[in-house]
């Protein structure tokens, strides 16, 4: 799960870490009213989209000489002219795809005066099984064009679970950074912060980028993306609240509801499949016959029919579905339930798309025959190829005609 840099910047704050102070708003009057609370005389507003690179951005709808989605302002007025313009307009960076996101919040910050700009994010590391920091003195800028042009600059190193972060952590990253005196020991006490706030809140990701040195010598988060491990959600009840459904696909917000494991793609063909394993495998074979999967979706093990009914009316709703490929291997799923939700979502929402269902394992008879005696206009397939060959081939069909 992802969160606003507003939110994030609030936790890391909690923990101790230095952020500047500053207010969400989601209109003009709250963007003055934030920036009234701010000592001035400069305010940063940023725009609050779960995406990066807003700085560099591009509003549609504005020249191509507009400022981006960071901007700072020299007072009050500015602060209301730029949040006027911001608000309800679409806002494209290269994390946002060419569609962009709309702003619907700002953040107005106390603006900082910028001395060094630095690179520190934090991960699971899963070769080390570890809390992994990534430090670069190359800040501000798209830390994956530092890894490809001067990898050397990036420093990473891990933290043993058993200790947690330690102090020569902490002089590690100071080092990297080239920071002594007092700034070194701002980083060490950071570093430490940063680790509690990551391993205590259940953090799959955090980065700061910039993480800044202020002319008043000051060690400062000036950004902040997190994202929280969603396997560890339930420990975290407060965190929930933060989700911000606006940023997410109402396809995958409906298929949460149903406790499916719904992603949603670019691709033409909706798939629905049992098993993690398995949808994997059905969405490379669909690649392999030259279409694209529009999703992947494992239904579970023991799905009921509402579930199964539910998952099948998110793949129709998507637009850009041509086929759906139903493939099942029924084991504690059974082949008859898949059979009946299929049929039930169909009645309900209509069928207009060709699909193929492939049915094997349990009660596989017995769902054959729900789908036979249905009426509807399902083409049978015999095993994974066969069903693969067959959806590829009907939205071919479909598209040349
Ligand atoms: P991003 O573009 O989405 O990564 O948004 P950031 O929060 O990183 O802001 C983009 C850039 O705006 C930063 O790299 C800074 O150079 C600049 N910026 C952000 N806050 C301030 C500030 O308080 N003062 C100054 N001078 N620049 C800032
Ligand atoms: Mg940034």
């Amino acid at each position: 799960m992802n969160i606003h840099e507003y939110q994030g910047k609030a936790i890391l704050k909690g923990f101790g870490a230095p952020v500047s102070a500053g207010a969400p708003a989601l209109s003009v009057e709250e963007a003055v009213a934030a920036a009234k609370t701010l000592p001035g005389p400069v305010y940063v507003v940023k725009s609050q989209i779960h995406a990066g690179g807003r700085g560099k951005g591009k509003f549609q709808g504005l020249p191509a000489d507009a400022k981006g989605g960071v901007r700072l302002a020299k007072s009050i007025d500015e602060v209301a002219a730029f949040a006027q313009e911001m608000l309800g307009r679409t806002l494209v960076t290269e994390q946002t795809g060419p569609a962009g996101k709309q702003v619907n919040r700002l953040y107005i910050e106390d603006g900082s005066d910028i001395a060094k700009e630095f690179y520190l994010s934090m991960l699971v590391d899963r070769e080390t099984s570890r809390v992994a920091f990534v430090v670069s003195t190359e800040g501000g800028m798209d830390i994956e064009k530092v890894a490809h042009d001067a990898p050397e600059k990036i420093v990473t190193f891990s933290v043993d679970p058993a200790t947690g972060a330690m102090a020569h952590h902490g002089r590690k990253v100071a080092q990297t950074l080239g920071l002594t005196g007092d700034l070194a020991k701002q980083a060490e006490k950071l570093v430490a912060q940063l680790y509690t706030a990551f391993v205590s809140t259940d953090m799959a990701m955090l980065e700061i980028n910039p993480l800044v040195v202020t002319k008043q010598s000051e060690l400062r988060c000036l950004d902040a993306k997190v994202t929280f491990d969603t396997n560890a959600l339930y420990r975290h009840q407060e965190l929930l609240k933060l989700r911000d459904l606006t940023e997410e696909d109402a396809k995958e917000i409906e298929a949460s509801k149903y406790d499916l494991n719904y992603i949603a793609l670019e691709g033409t063909i909706g798939c629905m499949v049992n098993g993690a394993g398995l949808a994997m495998a059905t969405m490379d074979i669909i690649k392999l016959y030259g279409a694209t999967p529009a999703n992947f979706l494992d239904v579970g093990g023991g799905a009921t029919k509402e579930k199964v009914a539910a998952a099948f009316k998110i793949i129709t709703s998507d637009p850009n579905v041509k086929g759906i490929l139903v493939n099942i291997f029924g084991g504690i799923m059974r082949c008859d339930v898949v059979a009946e939700g299929v049929v039930a979502a169909v009645r309900e929402v209509g069928l207009a798309v060709p699909l193929v269902v492939r049915l094997e394992g349990t009660n596989v008879e017995l769902g054959k025959k729900i789908i036979s005696e249905s009426g509807l206009n399902v083409v049978p397939a015999d095993n994974l190829d066969d069903a693969a060959q067959k959806i590829v081939k009907a939205t071919a069909k479909k598209e040349a005609a």
